[in-house]
């Protein structure tokens, strides 16, 4: 199974699709992703709409049964590990650590994570036996497939529009199957609905990335931190928003901090309302009336501070290098 939800366009370890989308405008963000198109891809070219049909079913019948668990290639969404470290009942952190492995999702390193497979597989680590030990809670990718999705933003165009088509790998005899649904009817039963919504506001920070190019340039080390906490760590998160650092500046009432530590699903949107406040300077967390000054007062009296304490350090150590020592002592005695 690879990973077939993204968005706007193909990770470089993935199989693009075999021919361009007729889309107007995409022309300007697909430019040249396409050319070299291999015969093999898995993707169908035919783009699908929310109310178009396609022919698939897959049920525990099916000679090809959890095949596609056995050759992952799944990157995880902020959503997915918020699930499953819940249904695994650990962190956040313990959940990235145990079951996840790290990617770089672009040439200015932004962190991604991907599933684990069992040592010496590409089998899913949540494969059991008979059956996915997850399902209720399986990531994103799992839930589409057959399906793959992309966000697609036009050029100079706020809005993202989602684009459908099928995945038929030759393992997977669910192609075969005399059953057709819509794209719509396949979302609601896959439980897909809920998952797009959560993980949305995600998406379109690294669409937004992707699609300002080098403009923009590369994010500081600070703000990747930010990322990778925001993303894929809501304990730390957690943490964060209730350290002074944070409670100094942003108005912890008008944002309904006690809304945000209860509530998981509130608190990874507002993750990403402060990436984006980070990130692109798009001010809708409402800053402590005078928290600004105050921070670059206190930042400029710690520089003082360290200078000062420096200069001391400096001090002492020019008169320890001007001491004599005993032998000097002894000889001017002499
Ligand atoms: S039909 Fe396809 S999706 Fe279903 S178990 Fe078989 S390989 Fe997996
Ligand atoms: S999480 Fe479940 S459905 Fe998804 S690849 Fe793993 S075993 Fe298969």
């Amino acid at each position: 199974m690879v990973r077939m939800e993204q968005p706007a366009e193909t990770m470089s370890d993935e199989k693009p699709i075999n021919k361009p989308l007729e889309y107007e405008g995409a022309e300007d963000i697909f430019e040249g992703k396409f050319s070299d198109i291999p015969f093999e891809s898995p993707i169908t070219p035919t783009q699908l709409g929310l109310d178009d049909e396609f022919q698939f079913n897959c049920h525990p019948g099916i000679s090809c049964f959890n095949e596609c668990c056995r050759n992952i290639d799944i990157q995880l969404l902020p959503y997915d590990i918020i699930r499953l470290k819940n249904r695994m009942e650990t962190t956040s952190y313990d959940f990235v650590a145990r079951y996840t492995l790290p990617f770089q999702m672009d040439q200015h390193g932004m962190p991604g994570l991907k599933l684990m497979t069992k040592p010496g597989t590409r089998e899913c680590v949540f494969l059991g036996d008979e059956c996915c030990t997850v399902y209720e809670d399986r990531p994103t990718a799992c839930r589409y497939y057959a399906l793959g999705s992309m966000g697609v933003r036009k050029k100079d165009s706020a809005t993202v529009e989602d684009m459908y088509f099928v995945v038929k790998e030759p393992h997977c005899k669910g192609h075969d199957e005399p059953r057709t649904q819509t794209v719509r009817e396949y979302r609601k039963e896959q439980g897909v609905d809920k998952y797009d919504v959560m993980n949305r506001e995600w998406r379109d920070i690294i669409l937004k990335k992707r699609s300002s190019g080098p403009t923009v340039g590369a994010p500081s080390g600070r703000s990747l931190q930010l990322y990778d906490m925001c993303s894929y760590d809501m304990d730390k998160f957690r943490e964060f928003i209730q350290s002074s650092g944070f409670t100094e500046i942003f108005d912890t009432d008008a944002i309904g901090m006690d809304r945000l530590l209860e509530d998981e699903e509130a608190l990874l949107s507002f993750a990403m309302r402060f990436l984006k406040q980070v990130l692109y300077g798009e001010m809708t967390i409402p800053q402590r009336e005078g928290a600004r000054e105050e921070r670059l007062e206190k930042r400029r009296a710690r520089i003082h501070e360290r200078r000062e304490m420096e200069a001391e350090e400096e001090h002492v150590s020019s008169q320890a290098y001007d001491m004599p020592d005993e032998g000097d002592a002894e000889s001017k005695k002499n």
